[in-house]
């Protein structure tokens, strides 16, 4: 192991100029051409990066542009996984970006491009300790298998074909979430609740994702809203209000200010008797879900959340509210349905959106207790694995959990402008990646 470590070493500069080639292609997703299911640019860098693992003599494949894997071979059967994607989220250069998001630019120690840390970085970081084992002469028991993801940003399709392709590893993780462990994901309940009918001519908009506490809330009404001092126009068709929150992710509503919550108030007043106005103020407004009665708690992950997060009124007057629940990992999406079905008027339909089973691989396995050992002695710290709300690219296989690469209290730029890699965090997380590795595949 101490040849591999050197190796590694040995080796930063030209993981850095590796990462810097990778980071150039601009992987937003675009249109599907014949095996390019998510565009041109994404498949010449799933081309590059596997060409690379093919020079370091590792064993690849491309799974009809979807996905592609590098194995290390081991001595058994077993499968070590290792989950990550070459996708990214848009960069607009004029959001603030101090350089060019698609140049890869160095400056005081950080390495500045979209993707650098989501999901690229440590990516390449995985790829060189698994290079470093290799030339090390270590032949693992288990095969080392880092996948590619291509489609983890808009829709997991990527995985979704991989893995119709290929069997699950036998344990995995992902390094695209935080350090030291997140092991614990809440489920994710999202859906569309068609709540009835309106009072005449009263109109709301608000939000247009379920997972973001909406900042923005417009309200037509025919009749003046006496309570109301947030901004109105006037006209012969009645009065428009525009009232102002605060955002904030979906999974930690209480983090932010709801738009809605202060005009849905003052209509449910102004119009008394509408099933519809009163449904959301007495059961909805309240981040716990409380009061609509689908309140839950774990020990292991903590409350539910309950985010109201878009409201559509159709041209007939009919409102349509989008909710993102975060449940507690003791629970399944069956008991989440069931639970809001019979506390919800049976007038009200509920659609499902985009719904997925919690994430929970024990605090006490062998993969969360050997993660947090190699974190915890080369950090020196004594730190516990995480519980979130948040959804990462873990939750796509049995038995993976999240491994970096976010460092506690690292300032974190993933999906904003600027994002970057601090050159010394990349050579801490390749140590991380490579004892892990190590001991995970032994
Ligand atoms: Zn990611």
């Amino acid at each position: 192991m101490g040849k591999a470590k050197k190796l590694l070493n040995d080796r930063f500069d030209e993981m850095v100029s590796t990462l810097q080639q990778v980071l150039r292609f601009n992987t937003e997703k675009t249109a599907a051409l014949p095996g390019a299911p998510f565009g041109e640019n994404i498949k010449n860098c799933l081309n590059f990066t596997l060409g690379l693992a093919a020079s370091f003599g590792l064993d690849v494949y491309d799974c009809d542009g979807y996905a592609g894997h590098a194995d290390l071979k081991g001595k058994g059967n077993e499968v070590l996984g290792i989950l990550g994607h070459l996708d990214v989220v848009p960069a607009n250069k004029d959001d603030g970006w101090i350089c060019a998001p698609y140049d890869a630019e160095i400056r005081d120690g950080k390495l500045y491009a979209r993707g650098a840390m989501d999901d690229k970085g440590p990516m390449i970081a995985c790829l060189f300790a698994v290079k470093a084992l290799k030339d090390a002469g270590i032949t693992p028991d288990k095969t080392v298998r880092l996948i590619f993801g291509c489609d983890e940003e808009s829709g997991m399709q990527c995985v979704e074909h991989y893995f119709t392709k290929m069997p699950f590893p036998t344990v995995s993780f992902s390094p695209d979430g935080d350090f030291p462990v997140i092991n614990r994901e809440k489920g994710i309940y999202q859906f569309d609740l068609a709540c009835g009918k309106l009072p005449e001519g009263v109109t709301i908009f608000a939000g247009d994702r379920a997972n973001v506490v909406p900042s923005k809330c417009v309200a037509t009404s025919r009749k003046e809203l006496p309570e109301m001092t947030c901004f109105q126009t006037q006209t012969d068709e009645g009065y428009t209000y525009t009232s102002t929150g605060k955002a904030a992710h979906g999974s930690t509503p209480n983090e932010g200010i709801n738009a809605t919550h202060r005009l849905l108030t003052a209509l449910a007043k102004a119009y008394p008797n509408n099933l519809t106005l009163d449904f959301l103020v007495n059961k909805t407004i309240d981040t716990s879900g409380k009061r609509w009665g689908i309140a839950l708690h774990d020990n292991e992950s903590g409350d539910l959340t309950c985010n109201l997060g878009v409201l559509r009124t159709s041209s007939d007057g009919f409102l349509t509210a989008t909710f993102d629940i975060r449940f507690p990992v003791s629970y399944n999406c069956k008991y989440m349905y069931e639970s809001i079905r019979s506390n919800t008027p049976d007038e009200f339909a509920i659609i499902e959106q985009h719904i997925s089973e919690p994430l929970h691989v024990p605090s006490d396995s062998k993969l969360v207790t050997t993660l947090m050992d190699v974190y915890n002695k080369r950090m020196n710290v004594h730190l516990q694995p995480l519980a979130i709300g948040g959804g990462t690219y873990s939750r796509c296989l049995p038995n993976c959990v999240a491994f970096g690469p976010l460092f506690p209290g690292e300032e974190q730029t993933i999906h904003m402008p600027n994002e970057c890699i601090s050159l010394e965090n990349l050579r801490i997380m390749a140590e991380l990646y490579l004892e892990a590795i190590y001991r995970l595949s032994k």
